[in-house]
């Protein structure tokens, strides 16, 4: 990754900030959003210098081509604060690399990589004070690119902007997470937009996730859409299966989204030596597993919550419980990567990188 200090980065800064009338022991997840915004436009054809103005409502033409057609897509990142006051993202390469796959399958022009670190280094130092230090606590960044072009003709616009928020987090217990198993519904079929994170395959989540909740279930995992017969992923997590002490997940492909926490769970996985089977999941098999006493866990991994432990799932009308484990998988790689991302254990593989 380059960092380029030629390129200035015009900073407006906000009159005032209303940092000390935030509640950080209460905060809602993506509720609050700090004082500044980097936000940069493409027009004629070149993506433009980068910005960062105070935060706050933007203004588009009712007919600007992401109202219609949707296109948009986004990433999702943290920053963190050691105790010498050192502030450190977690392989933000891979964020930046993934933003552009999706952009490229939106027909989005793709952002420029000593923009986007130049950008977002300049913004993380205007916020410090909003990283607070402490395990847990984190700067959730959303960085996101919208078509702005007005005109409702079907084609991708000539346009974009590309924006950067910041929202202050705490980790959260998440409570008891039970999720059912899609035996009709689907997020991504092959050859779609599965693998992007592009704003419509969350808005087509909601209403079967809806339909979950009224029956107790608080996520869904998501099923092969051709057959529903194989477990793929969550709405905003992959997925890992626990059958005796080997995990199993998912290939990645056009369907899957290539979370960075999973392959980070992965290797570390192969460096404690934890047999790690990346094949498909047929439910049939879980299923069985469940019955015989021997899937001892599920769990979801993801930058919000690093790892979220599920307590059970349902499938056909049938519940599943899971065991409560005091030595889960789920607590022990959640420790291991979050102690590198707060810069308290050793970085074997290089994912921290420090803002300077
Ligand atoms: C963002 C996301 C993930 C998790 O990716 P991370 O890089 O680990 O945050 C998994 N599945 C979907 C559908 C996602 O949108």
């Amino acid at each position: 990754m380059k960092n380029d200090a030629t390129i200035d980065i015009d900073i407006k800064r906000a009159p005032s900030s209303k940092i000390d009338s935030i509640d950080f022991e209460n905060l809602k997840f993506g509720h609050t959003f700090t004082d500044h915004m980097m936000t940069c436009d493409y027009e004629d054809g070149a993506w433009q210098s980068p910005k960062i103005v105070p935060y706050g409502p933007i203004s588009l033409e009712p007919s600007a081509k992401v109202f219609h057609y949707g296109q948009a897509v986004f990433e999702g990142m943290k920053a963190f604060k050691d105790d010498s006051d050192k502030i450190w993202l977690f392989r933000p390469d891979e964020n930046f690399k993934r933003i552009n796959k999706s952009a490229n399958r939106l027909a989005i022009p793709e952002f420029p990589e000593e923009h986007f670190f130049n950008a977002l280094e300049a913004l993380l130092k205007l916020e410090k004070d909003w990283i607070k230090k402490g395990f847990g606590n984190s700067l959730y960044i959303r960085p996101f690119v919208i078509a702005t072009e007005p005109g409702v003709l079907a084609s991708p616009g000539t346009t974009y902007k590309f924006m950067i928020i910041c929202s202050p987090a705490k980790s959260y217990y998440n409570g008891e997470v039970r999720v059912k198993f899609s035996e009709k519904y689907s997020r991504a079929a092959d050859g779609g937009v599965g693998f992007a994170k592009a704003a419509g395959n969350y808005g087509a989540q909601f209403y079967p996730t809806n339909l979950a909740k009224e029956e107790g279930y608080q996520q869904i995992i998501w099923t092969d859409a051709n057959t529903h017969q194989f477990l793929e992923e969550a709405g905003t997590m992959n997925i890992f299966f626990r059958i005796g002490d080997t995990l199993i997940t998912s290939p990645t492909n056009d369907r899957i989204l290539d979370g960075i926490t999973r392959k980070s769970l992965m290797t570390l996985a192969k460096e404690f030596n934890i047999t790690v089977e990346e094949r498909r999941v047929p439910v049939q098999e879980i299923i069985n597993a469940s019955k015989a006493g021997t899937l001892k866990e599920i769990f979801g991994t993801g930058t919000a919550a690093v790892i979220n432990p599920i307590s059970g799932f349902g499938y056909q009308g049938e519940k599943h419980e899971l065991p409560k484990l005091s030595d889960s998988y789920a607590s022990f790689f959640k420790d291991k990567l979050m102690k590198i991302q707060y810069n308290l254990a050793e970085d074997k593989f290089g994912w921290r990188h420090l803002v300077s």
